[in-house]
């Protein structure tokens, strides 16, 4: 079992998989790795339908439980070409998604779109509703209405306040939005089920999230009042040939050691109970994304449930602005994602490595990692971390993984202390398989696969926090060094909660996502050195006021950090403090999102506050 943050997630096989034997990888010190980008356009057929495993698959039947910035403001005063990029995206957009639904006879094209103009001119003649606040004529739904919604999911696992369960199924991965008090939480176990959800908040005019994983940063999985459609019950894996399938709840751990049961592998990020496809419809970056790119990078086709309740597959070939638009443009808002499929690349072990040195070194390695991480060799992936507890003193960590021998990742690590000009003061490095290297990322070298978890029998904690991002297009200068050493030394002088920990986490990007172009998917940071992420995190449940401190901190040093970034935050830690939040996720592929919006979700059926307007 592994249940995350309180929900059900069905075991899958995988969970008592053998860790792969390790086997020296190939050195890739001269990163001749190719991006290997979905984009070119290498999609998979885009039938593999949710739930049903294949061959290999390991199902769990137990399911209760340049400048790149072509796209920028498409104006007519742009050079040709550049405008050629806009309307060969406006043509794809206006024709294709149009085209294909219509085809599909879904009845969700209630407007055709104005051919004329582009989307940063265009206005919306779409009427929205209002789903937090129901029409006079819409009822509120009685107890009959939930037991036939109950009766009509193939799970019959809805969970109602009051109900014994509800306490812990409400509950996100973190812990500050337990008391959001949602109305329902519908466990999905396939895409009619989805389907149901959606016909009954249309019925009621009920707010409507969806959930996976439950690792939003700002809690919005999950709405008071409304119906939470769960998929975290939809967990199947089935590989194709150099793909493979995932149902759209499983979690990143369980997805690692089904990939590595089979020797193969997909780049994403280390949380282990981050559910895949809030993942990968934001980005997904961690080990291997130098290497191979983004997990949204590697997504060749997915399976959507649409507002309107209608199930479309979304590849190269059918619905291909779709699934640009879930290649990057945030999770829970164009419909609900019932399956994934991946492009998988050979893969059976991973070095990995963790240095520190004394914080009097920390300028210089500082300095020497941002001149180095971002353009060593693909198969390095690097975070430099700087932290401190509230109250207590500063500490700087290099760590990551390298796709390759030891002996190369000795040679490029010598690189970097050469930099720095000193040696580490503490280096331990060892080559582990792919899912031991994945569960040592995730937290969980200590703690057998079964029980890297939150939930009942699980080892992990749920951790509460506050988090920022900014992307870095330019090598810190001196003073943008100072600052960022300076902000975690102030946390020295500071009363925390307990169990407060205030920290940077800067995470080396280039390599291969950086060669995909910006517009090629909804995923637009492509210039970017390094991804930084600040935190602060503390002891649940923390004292109010001095968790206020770690919060006042934590903006006070992005503020002093931010100038310095390229303006650019990342869609997967969303900031409900964050302004200009289009701009900042989604540059200049907004317009675009916002015209895909429109043509499959013109009444806004799902929304939040930073959610995509149809325009
Ligand atoms: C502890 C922790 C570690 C993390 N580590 C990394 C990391 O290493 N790398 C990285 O890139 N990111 C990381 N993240 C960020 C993470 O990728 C995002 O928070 C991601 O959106 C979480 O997805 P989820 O499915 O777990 O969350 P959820 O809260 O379930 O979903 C997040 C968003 O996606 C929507 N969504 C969920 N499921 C679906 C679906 N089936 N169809 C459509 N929309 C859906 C939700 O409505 C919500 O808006 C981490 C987050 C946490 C809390």
């Amino acid at each position: 079992m592994s249940p995350t943050g309180g929900r059900r997630h069905s075991r899958t096989a995988t969970e008592g998989a053998a860790a792969q034997e390790s086997a020296p990888a190939r050195d890739a010190t001269d990163g001749s790795a190719s991006n290997g980008s979905a984009s070119n356009g290498s999609a998979s057929n885009g039938s593999a339908s949710n739930g049903s495993s294949s061959n290999g698959s390991t199902s769990n039947s137990d399911k209760r439980a340049g400048d790149k910035r072509a796209g920028d403001k498409p104006s007519t005063d742009q050079p040709a070409d550049k405008r050629a990029v806009h309307a060969t995206r406006r043509d794809l957009l206006l024709g294709a998604v149009t085209a294909s639904a219509a085809a599909a006879g879904a009845v969700y094209l209630t407007r055709s779109l104005p051919k004329t103009m582009l989307p940063a001119h265009s206005s919306s003649a779409t009427s929205r509703i209002d789903f937090a606040r129901p029409a006079a004529t819409v009822r509120r739904p009685t107890h009959a209405d939930w037991a036939a919604l109950r009766k009509h999911l193939s799970t019959r696992d809805l969970i109602r306040p009051g109900d014994r369960s509800y306490a812990r199924a409400r509950q996100l991965f973190e812990p500050r939005f337990d008391s959001i008090a949602p109305a329902g939480i519908a466990y999905c176990h396939s895409p009619a089920d989805v389907g149901t959800c959606l016909s009954f908040v249309r019925k009621f005019r009920l707010p409507v999230r969806v959930r996976s994983g439950g690792h939003s940063y700002a809690g919005w999985s999950t709405v008071s009042g409304g119906l939470v459609v769960d998929v975290s019950a939809m967990n199947s894996v089935s590989f194709g040939n150099n793909t493979v399938t995932v149902g759209a709840g499983l979690d990143l751990i369980h997805f690692y050691a089904a990939l590595a049961a089979s020797g193969v592998a997909v780049p994403g990020g280390s949380g282990p109970t981050v559910g895949i496809a809030g993942s990968a419809l934001g980005g997904g970056i961690g080990p291997l994304s130098r290497l191979y790119g983004t997990t949204s990078d590697n997504l060749t086709a997915i399976e959507l449930v649409l507002a309107d309740g209608s199930a479309l597959t979304c590849n190269a070939a059918h619905n291909s602005n779709l699934l640009w638009a879930c290649r990057g443009g945030g999770g829970g808002n164009f419909g609900v994602a019932t399956s994934l499929t991946f492009q998988t690349r050979p893969l059976t072990g991973l070095c990995v490595y963790s240095l520190t040195w004394p914080w009097s070194q920390a300028a210089a390695v500082v300095r020497a990692w941002q001149s180095w991480a971002p353009y060593a060799a693909d198969a390095m992936w690097s975070t430099l971390r700087l932290s401190a507890g509230f109250g207590g003193a500063p500490a700087l960590s290099v760590s990551g993984t390298y796709a390759g021998t030891p002996d190369g990742l000795a040679r490029h690590l010598d690189r970097l202390y050469h930099r720095a000009g000193s040696a580490p003061a503490t280096a331990a490095a060892r080559q582990e398989s792919y899912l031991d290297a994945m569960l040592a990322e995730a937290g969980c070298s200590a703690v057998p696969l079964a029980a890297c978890h939150t939930g009942p029998g699980g080892q992990l904690p749920r951790v509460p926090s506050f988090a920022k991002s900014d992307f870095f297009s330019a090598p810190l200068s001196r003073r943008g060094v100072r600052k960022l050493l300076s902000g975690v030394e102030r946390i020295h002088g500071i009363d925390g909660a307990a169990g407060g920990v205030g920290s940077v986490a800067l995470a080396a990007l280039g390599g291969a996502v950086n060669r995909v172009p910006a517009e090629a998917t909804a995923f637009v940071h492509r210039d970017a050195l390094f991804l930084a992420e600040y935190s602060t995190a503390w002891t649940s449940p923390g004292d109010r006021d001095l968790v206020t401190y770690q919060h006042d901190w934590l903006g006070s040093y992005y503020a002093s950090m931010h100038s310095h970034g390229n303006g650019e935050a990342y869609q997967n830690y969303v900031d409900p403090d964050l302004r200009d939040w289009q701009q900042a996720y989604y540059g200049a592929n907004y317009p675009w999102l916002k015209l895909v919006k429109a043509t499959v979700d013109p009444a806004n059926v799902f929304h939040f506050p930073q959610s995509i307007q149809a325009g």
